[in-house]
């Protein structure tokens, strides 16, 4: 579905990514591990087009082979944008908005879809994420995995081909994380394809079936949860491994 050679991108002097490769075949839940500021969410905001990164190749399957060493335009990067839809750490929902209006906001807005299509289809994912009783509240009304749930709902309702979820529970409390790992975890089943940006190490071992392990802009190491989190080739992913699990 998805494939990015040779990714690289500076913020300054800052060389954040230093030559990703990454493949997402469709039906494929790939997660992205790494100690704090490895460049996991610059690759993930370098897939759907909210980063550019400044070499590199990515194709999207259906889409042109965009070059990144040459000029990318606004369109290519909305095209990319429009093949995925991305679940942010913070839920990033409209606070004057309905969850059910929140949820309709971009196939029906931005999408041009017809209302009562959207409306019909948001209110058959709020059921699957067991929110329908919700979808007149506001944001604030909700809890955080609630909220986070909606937003999950709200990616869900672009009809992406595919997903992707930066740090999606770390700004939950713990017991709330649960919730909204197995609202994840049911989409991998239903054969959703999605990158995850994660340190819920259990969850990528169950969830996952492909691990990369990024360091420094650089994917250190990667295959199988089953082999990458019970044998690490590399000292720097067994360290890694050792300070989180
Ligand atoms: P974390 O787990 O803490 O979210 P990460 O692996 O996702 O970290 P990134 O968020 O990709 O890491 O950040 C990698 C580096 O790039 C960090 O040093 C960060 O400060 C820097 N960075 C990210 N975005 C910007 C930006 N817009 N401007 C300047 N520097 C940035």
């Amino acid at each position: 579905l998805l494939t990015a050679r040779g990714l690289h991108k500076s913020f300054g002097e800052n060389e954040v990514l230093r030559g990703i490769d990454l493949t997402v075949h469709r039906g494929e839940v790939v997660v992205l591990i790494g100690p704090s500021g490895s460049g996991k969410t610059t690759v993930l905001r370098s897939l759907n087009g909210l980063e550019t990164p400044d070499a590199g190749t990515l194709t999207v399957e259906g889409g042109p082979k965009i070059d990144f060493a040459d000029r990318v335009t606004k369109s290519t990067r909305f095209a990319l944008r429009d093949r995925s839809a991305m679940v942010f750490q913070h839920h990033n929902l409209f606070p004057h908005l309905t969850v059910l209006q929140n949820v309709i906001e971009g196939p029906w807005r931005v999408q041009g879809r017809p209302k009562a299509e959207a409306v019909d289809a948001a209110r058959g994912l709020l059921a699957r994420v067991g929110l329908s009783d919700k979808e007149n509240a506001f944001p604030h009304e909700l809890s955080g995995g609630q909220q986070q749930r909606v937003g999950i709902v709200r990616a869900l309702a672009l009809r992406p081909d595919l997903l992707l979820f930066d740090e999606p529970t770390s700004a939950l409390d713990p017991e709330l994380v649960g919730e909204v790992l197995l609202v994840i975890k049911e989409l991998a089943d239903e054969g959703w394809t999605m990158v995850v940006v994660t340190h819920e190490l259990a969850f990528a071992r169950e969830a996952a079936d492909h691990v990369l392990f990024l360091d420094h802009g650089v994917v250190v190491e990667e295959g199988p949860p089953e082999r990458l989190f019970t044998a690490p080739a590399h000292e720097r992913t067994r360290r890694f491994l050792a300070r989180i699990m």
